[in-house]
């Protein structure tokens, strides 16, 4: 105050008045003379009490709704979950019993289990990275041979669309610091936007290259692109381009502001640049570091294997082929 003669501000304080809470805040106010010297000051309580009660009201009621989102969400996974054991049960135990049209409704059932599935895993993944509670485990992973294994394991449902899917990079080995499961998931749901937003006969590239301190992985498709008006939309919760119940595609909205999510966790940043009916190109930069807490060859063996492709089911559930390619289902399905 001596050197500013402009008022000062103390930590709010709080009281009890007959058992109720009240909060002022304080300030001095500095008396100068006519010649801009402090002769006095003047201690001025500001009663803060109402503002304090809403903050917390507001606060309470943010977490409640949490709270509320996170436990309603997790009493629709566990059903889910019994729906999709008694599916697989189904179709192993009583293959032989299946006809062709009951396998088609099944198939239904089953797509439509992922997609609530996936809707729900994400909800939940919001509500914990909402909580703080995201949970990272990074080990040193070759990033150029995890991205070449994940496009080429959704090439299928490329091919069924009509769409080529191409990797490239310009490196053959480079080890950095990942969360497997969080990249899988990250690029999943590029590699399924792209795909479902590519019209059949064109083409989506993955390209992973090397670049001073970081890692670029770019997803680009030649697909419908994103107007300029709605491309910051596409990274916030529900932001779609078209929510109107009679869209092309399927879809919640909210797989792009997870990966936004993971990918910040991971210490990353992510773009995208889009043309109207040119087509879109996401890039994923990570950091290149590696991390002293678990080798390279430590890896999960099965459990991956088994992860990536319920991950891949899940998050292709949104994806409807012409029911003409049923032949060609069927073998992604077995
Ligand atoms: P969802 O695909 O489930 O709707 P996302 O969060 O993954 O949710 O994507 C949000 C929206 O961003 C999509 O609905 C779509 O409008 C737009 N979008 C995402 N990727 C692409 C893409 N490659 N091409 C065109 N539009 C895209």
């Amino acid at each position: 105050m001596l050197y500013s003669k402009s008022p000062v501000y103390l930590p709010n304080i709080e009281l009890e008045n007959n058992g109720k809470k009240i909060y002022y805040k304080l300030m001095y106010q500095p008396i100068l003379n006519p010649y801009n010297k402090i002769t006095g000051f003047m201690l001025i309580p500001i009663d803060i009490t109402r503002e304090v009660e809403q903050k917390e009201y507001v606060e309470n009621l943010a977490r409640f709704k949490d709270e509320f989102l996170y436990s309603i969400t997790h009493e629709f996974k566990t059903p889910l979950v019994v729906i999709s054991s008694a599916l697989q049960a189904m179709e192993t135990l009583c293959k032989d019993e299946l006809t062709d049209r009951i396998k088609r409704y099944l198939n239904r059932i089953k797509q439509n289990t992922f997609r609530q599935i996936r809707l729900v895993n994400n909800l939940l993944d919001i509500a914990r990275i909402e909580a703080g509670h995201i949970k990272l485990f990074k080990r040193n992973q070759d990033i150029v041979a995890i991205t070449r294994l994940i496009t080429e394991s959704v090439s299928m449902f490329a091919d069924l669309k009509g769409v080529e899917l191409l990797f490239s990079s310009d490196i053959n080995k480079k080890v950095i610091a990942i969360d497997e499961e969080k990249y899988e998931r990250i690029m999943l749901n590029l590699l399924s936007n792209a795909i479902k937003f590519t019209p059949k006969g064109k083409s989506v590239y993955v390209e992973v290259s090397t670049r001073e301190g970081y890692v670029e992985i770019k997803v680009k498709d030649s697909g419908i692109g994103i107007p300029k008006d709605k491309i910051n939309t596409i990274f916030e919760r529900f932001g779609q381009v078209d929510s109107s119940l009679s869209r092309n595609a399927e879809g919640t909205g909210i797989g792009l502001s997870l990966v936004h999510m993971f990918v910040d966790a991971m210490g990353g940043k992510i773009t995208v640049k889009s043309k109207e009916n040119v087509g879109s190109t996401f890039t994923v930069f990570l950091p290149d570091v590696i991390t002293e807490c678990i080798s390279e060859n430590d890896c999960l063996g099965d459990l991956c294997d088994n992860r990536l492709i319920q991950a891949i089911k899940i998050e292709f559930s949104d994806i409807y082929f012409d029911e003409n390619d049923r032949e060609k289902k069927k073998t992604i399905e077995t």
